[in-house]
């Protein structure tokens, strides 16, 4: 079923450099607003201990992405980590948007291109960054994040210089920039955006009916 535009949802999209801390915002929005769903993405990846099949993600055999790409199922995929491959269920997007629910996913760059690419109406691309007054101020403060979590220098080199060369010139791209200084306060912002595109949801559909 097709519904009238105006009651269509949106699709948030949380992007940006590894360890900036989008899926942590992502998951406050999540707890704070419960007129927001969580957009469950597909992996080949191993569960780690405590995910939930369904609920972290959709945990599949090479074989079954496979055969969810031949069955153009997938709205996009990617190798997000060597060997483990990750994608967007096009009916969970669909299905969502068109009963007029709000989602919200956490994907890497080229994945967020083509959502938009896929849902230019309906999506919304989040990039969340850190503090910086450079390219070298923001790496650095990248660094320190990773090193807090205790990287290894081998996954921090690569982590860097993914930044550098996909992330931080997605920025660009997207429609709000959130600089992840204090957590709260990053969480209220994105809180605030989402909110705003409703709105702006709202207001344009009055315009035009
Ligand atoms: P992790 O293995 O740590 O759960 O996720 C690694 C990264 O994969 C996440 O940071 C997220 O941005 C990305 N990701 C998760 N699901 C998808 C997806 O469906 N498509 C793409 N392109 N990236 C995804």
């Amino acid at each position: 079923m097709v519904v009238d535009k105006a009651e269509r949802g949106l699709l948030f999209v949380m992007v940006g450099p590894g360890g900036a801390g989008k899926n942590t915002l992502m998951k406050v929005a999540l707890a704070e607003m419960d007129d927001l769903f969580e957009l469950v993405t597909t992996t080949t990846r191993d569960k780690r201990p405590g995910e939930i099949d369904g609920i972290d993600y959709h945990f599949l055999t090479k074989d079954q992405f496979l055969s969810m790409i031949t069955n153009n199922q997938l709205v996009e995929y990617q190798e997000v980590t060597p060997g483990n491959f990750y994608g967007v269920p096009r009916a969970s997007v669909e299905q969502a948007l068109e009963a007029g629910r709000d989602i919200i996913a956490d994907i890497e760059v080229l994945g967020a291109r083509i959502l938009k690419q896929s849902y230019p109406t309906d999506t919304v691309l989040v990039f969340v960054t850190v503090p910086g007054n450079s390219e070298a101020d923001i790496l650095s403060n990248l660094r320190e994040r990773m090193e807090i979590r205790e990287d290894t220098e081998d996954v921090i080199l690569e982590r860097l210089e993914r930044a550098r060369l996909l992330e931080l010139p997605f920025q660009v791209e997207c429609d709000h920039t959130i600089i992840n200084e204090d957590r709260d306060t990053a969480a209220t912002q994105l809180m605030e955006i989402i909110q705003q595109e409703r709105v702006a949801r709202q207001d344009a559909t009055q315009v035009c009916s």
